[in-house]
């Protein structure tokens, strides 16, 4: 189960990793993100009265929120509503902890375009690590911002020429067990949080992505390189026997679902004695897949971008990358196959996390969690179960312990829509009010293009 030398970890036990494939993508480059801003003081707070709640494990219906200076002060069906705070009323509406985005890259504008959606924190699986090292420190204070958190991987573990060396991006390579601990204390020195490792090895047959991979013994090595340093450590695969062969490394996590079968009950029990965790990232697996939709429908991305409670919040760039075509033939991504195998996880005990991997193609940042969501439920998740893979699960097994619940001392990210997510998942797309750290967000809309 956990590595020896992780006690008392929340996120002790297999790491993620996942895999989409070959494909995933040639446009990433570095552009740059959010500096270190000035950090003014927290909002003073506010009062949500008569709102169904759900905190990031359970529903409350009707409840009553008290935000003080950036954090949960009271929330409960008899809490008193103090004096010298507005006071707002939530009936009808249903408010939910901040969402946690599992699996994105992001540079540019990414951060700003997922807060326009509700998503207050992302764990970033590879990108530039850089501009990270501001980023790190404006998240931990309780100042009003225009952007959502950010934790990340920095640099990945990959082979030279290697997935993730065509981005652009320059990736320190490995190839032996030995250089895995120096290598893991160079990504933490340049302020990592997690250790993301790229496992895409042929087959005997010599079947697989057309680059170089870490082998075996060196992606244990860098697992193990994390977890003695008290980081989770997850995976990237794209098929089958490597998901396998990382989840018996001792992985924390896929960050993807394996494409190439459903998941057989061998790896399912692997994955839950193990205790790892799954980001099936299948919105990403929707936006590559080439199958035509049935007649009448719209392919899925597209859907989404056409969705009225979506697109007009959707940047130009947005709507762009919902609407291009799969930029790859390749063939093994299936939607329906992902799904089941996320059925068989969930229904075999595997934790499952929501994450998007946006921007790639057929994805939008933000947006594309709303689709994870209503693709996880379609796999087999109650929205209950949906929305704590948004929230209070990936907090839990990434050590976020500020966020992911609506509880006292939390920091106040919400999101209130309209309607009832724990009933309909797609209501959480119908959004009310957005807080970043008790302070509301103003939502941009973005004007069709003429
Ligand atoms: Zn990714």
């Amino acid at each position: 189960m956990a590595t020896p030398g992780t006690p008392g970890r929340r996120w002790r036990g297999p790491a993620l990793a996942a895999a989409v494939a070959a494909a995933l993508v040639g446009f990433f480059f570095a552009l740059p993100e959010p500096g270190e801003e000035r950090l003014a003081p927290p909002a003073p707070g506010f009062v949500l009265r008569d709102v169904r709640v759900f905190d990031g494990e359970r529903v409350i219906e009707r409840a009553t929120v008290v935000v003080r200076e950036g954090r949960i002060a009271a929330v409960g069906p008899d809490v008193a509503v103090p004096p010298g705070l507005p006071v707002q009323d939530g009936q009808g509406g249903t408010l939910l902890p901040g969402l946690i985005d599992a699996h994105v890259h992001t540079w540019g504008d990414g951060l700003a375009e997922t807060l326009n959606f509700g998503v207050t924190t992302v764990l970033d699986m590879f990108s530039d690590p850089g501009p990270h090292q501001a980023l790190r420190r404006t998240r931990e204070s309780l100042s009003p911002r225009a952007h959502a958190d950010k934790f990340s991987a920095g640099a990945l573990a990959t082979a030279p020429g290697g997935h993730g060396t065509q981005f652009g991006v320059k990736v320190p390579t490995l190839t032996t067990p030995a250089e895995a601990p120096a290598w893991v204390d160079a990504r933490l020195a340049e302020g990592s949080d997690f250790i993301k490792i790229v496992y895409e090895p042929r087959t005997a047959e010599g079947l697989g992505p057309p680059f170089p991979s870490l082998d075996r013994a060196t992606m244990a090595a860098l697992i193990s390189a994390a977890q003695a340093r008290q980081r989770p450590a997850v995976v990237h695969v794209s098929r089958h026997v490597p998901a396998e062969e990382a989840l018996a490394a001792g992985a924390d996590g896929l960050v993807h679902v394996h494409v190439d079968r459903v998941a057989e009950p061998a790896l399912v029990q692997l994955a839950r004695e193990r205790g790892a965790f799954v980001i099936p990232a299948l919105a990403v697996i929707a936006g590559f897949d080439p199958t035509p939709p049935p007649a009448g429908q719209l392919r899925e991305p597209l859907r989404l971008a056409a969705d009225p409670a979506v697109r007009p919040f959707l940047t130009p760039d947005q709507r762009r990358g919902l609407e291009s075509a799969p930029t790859t033939k390749l063939v093994m991504f299936r939607l329906d196959t992902a799904l089941a195998s996320v059925r068989a996880l969930h229904e075999g005990g595997v934790e499952i996390l929501a994450g998007s991997d946006a921007p790639n193609p057929g994805t939008a940042h933000g947006a594309s969690l709303h689709h994870e969501l209503e693709l996880l439920v379609r796999a087999g998740l109650t929205p209950v179960q949906a929305l704590r893979a948004a929230t209070s699960a990936p907090a839990r097994r990434f050590g976020l312990a500020d966020r992911g619940r609506i509880a006292p001392g939390q920091r106040a990210d919400l999101l209130l829509v309209a309607g009832d997510p724990t009933a309909d998942i797609r209501a959480t797309r119908a959004i009310q009010r957005i807080w970043k750290n008790g302070a509301a967000v103003e939502r941009h809309r973005y004007p069709e293009a003429p």
